[in-house]
């Protein structure tokens, strides 16, 4: 989508204004700061503020002033305010995106453009939602109810791959339910939440919603903090579970949203064709830094070959590169850890001497991050690249025979984030669904999220949901009030 506000706009300009953290309303800066790269090019884009542990603790205590005012509203006050950040954040849409292609790499035309609309129809659709009062007995003697009052402060800790996304996901639910909140972006991609945070000084009263940047450490001060009753924090499974040992010290809730190993499973005479472009974009798609990326296609050996190659077909024709570029599909790695981890696990796949019918080489000598489209064809079930997350664009296609036997080795991982069952009995692909254990399974479709939808991982990827009814009582304290008549 290309529109006259987006040619008005220089990235150069965005980068070269500072970006400052909000606090009890007003924008500040800290005394260190640190670099942000992007990803396409290896350059420094800006340096925002490195918040001091005062500075974090300044913006708790914000939350926590705010937290009763805003708590006192009722659901429609809080809605229209939440609903006039929405409209700050629509008006200003096309900065974020270009901010969200240059930090992250993701292509603008497409997943930047999409990650940012989505996030707007997010704020603006949860602010609509309430949690009403249920009576649970209304006898001749007594009443019982069922009410949610917030919690008070929640501290937001966000990852890399949809930074946007995820972000408004938590401040949207947290506020309608009437907490107060304190985000810290991740390190690598801190710009765009820095810049949100800007957008609703303009709209939001002074402490509801504060945002501090820096590193880890800003991340281990909210958890560790008294005043701070939930964390509500998506990220990998190994800081996930630091996370939780910290909050343990004030019995903080916590909202776990961690990582994957998505299976997507392809049964006897699936015809394949018309999915291929779907089965492409959810493997591939933010070149495969996605939670929810499948990360292993099980294909039924009956039509293994003909994919394979079909697939190997389609994938050669897509186009690695900088995401401003409107021609790129895939845009880069985000960051240089996690590019170095992709070269141990291709490192791996040609030591082993998988077989990789596309891609397998990564060219250090190339400015960025880029990573080529790769496929490994039937690596062994207990491979790394069968077993670990790589969140990067490489996927082992896995020959199956016996249907028992490929449910268990989908089964048997730590992880239980999602997965996709591909078929044409439907009541036979709803059976093996049934059957996998993941927090969401898609039958003949996928990557379907709604507001209305809760999302959440089983066994180590994750603890609790978001969205959904659920997703909006993960931010309340369940009261029961009774009454005798
Ligand atoms: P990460 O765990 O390295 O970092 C996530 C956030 O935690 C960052 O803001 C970081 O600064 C902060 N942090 C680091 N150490 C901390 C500590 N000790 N205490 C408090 N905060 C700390 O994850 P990442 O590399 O940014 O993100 C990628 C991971 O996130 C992948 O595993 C992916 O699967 C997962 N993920 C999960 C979902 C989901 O919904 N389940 C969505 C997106 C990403």
């Amino acid at each position: 989508m290309s529109t006259s506000a987006e040619q008005t706009i220089n990235p150069a300009d965005l980068f070269t204004g500072s970006y400052k953290m909000l606090i009890n309303g007003k924008l500040v800066d800290a005394d260190n700061s640190f670099e942000v790269f992007n990803p396409a090019t290896g350059n420094v884009i800006a340096t925002p503020p490195s918040a001091s542990q005062e500075q974090v603790h300044q913006a708790i205590a914000a939350a926590k002033a705010a937290q009763s005012g805003w708590a006192a509203l009722s659901f429609e006050e809080r809605c229209v305010y939440i609903t006039a950040y929405a409209d700050v954040l629509e008006e200003n849409k096309e900065e974020l995106i270009t901010i969200l292609t240059t930090e992250q790499g993701k292509p603008r035309h497409t997943m930047a453009t999409g990650e940012v609309d989505a996030a707007i129809y997010w704020v603006r659709e949860v602010a609509q939602r309430t949690l009403e009062e249920e009576i649970i007995e209304d006898t001749d003697e007594h009443v019982v109810k069922v009410v949610h009052t917030p919690l008070g402060v929640v501290g937001a800790i966000t990852p890399w791959n949809f930074p946007i996304l995820l972000g408004l996901w938590k401040i949207a639910p947290c506020l309608i339910t009437g907490n107060t909140m304190v985000m810290k972006p991740s390190p690598y991609t801190p710009l765009g939440t820095l810049r949100f945070g800007e957008m609703a000084q303009k709209v939001l009263p002074p402490g509801v919603l504060n945002i501090v940047s820096g590193g880890n450490e800003q991340g281990v001060w909210l958890t560790e903090h008294p005043d701070i009753s939930k964390i509500s924090f998506t990220g990998s499974t190994a800081t996930g579970k630091k996370v939780m040992a910290s909050s343990a010290s004030n019995l903080k809730r916590v909202t776990l949203e961690l990582g994957g190993n998505d299976p997507a499973i392809l049964l006897p005479d699936t015809d394949f064709e018309p999915l291929i472009p779907t089965l492409f974009a959810a493997a591939f798609g933010n070149s495969g830094q996605w939670c929810i990326a499948i990360k292993r296609l099980y294909v039924h050996s009956s039509i293994y070959d003909k994919f394979l190659q079909a697939f190997v077909d389609y994938a050669a024709t897509k186009v690695v590169g900088d995401g401003m570029d409107p021609n790129t599909d895939l845009g880069p790695i985000q960051n240089t850890m996690q590019y170095e981890k992709l070269l141990s696990m291709f490192a791996d796949v040609k030591k082993n001497g998988y077989k990789v019918p596309l891609g397998g080489e990564i060219d250090e000598s190339i400015v960025g991050n880029f990573v080529p489209v790769t496929i490994v064809d039937n690596p062994p079930i207990d491979s790394r690249i069968v077993q670990e997350e790589p969140f990067g664009p490489i996927l082992p296609l896995l020959r199956w025979d016996n249907l028992e036997d490929v449910i268990a080795s989908i089964n048997d991982t730590e992880f239980g984030l999602a997965a996709s069952v591909w078929g044409p009995d439907r009541a036979a692909a709803i059976d093996v669904a049934n059957q996998i254990e993941a927090g969401t399974v898609w039958v003949n479709e996928i990557h379907i999220h709604g507001i209305d939808i809760p999302f959440g991982g089983h066994k180590q990827s994750g603890m609790g949901v978001e969205n959904g009814r659920e997703g909006l009582q993960e931010f309340t304290n369940t009261k029961t009030l009774m009454f005798a008549k």
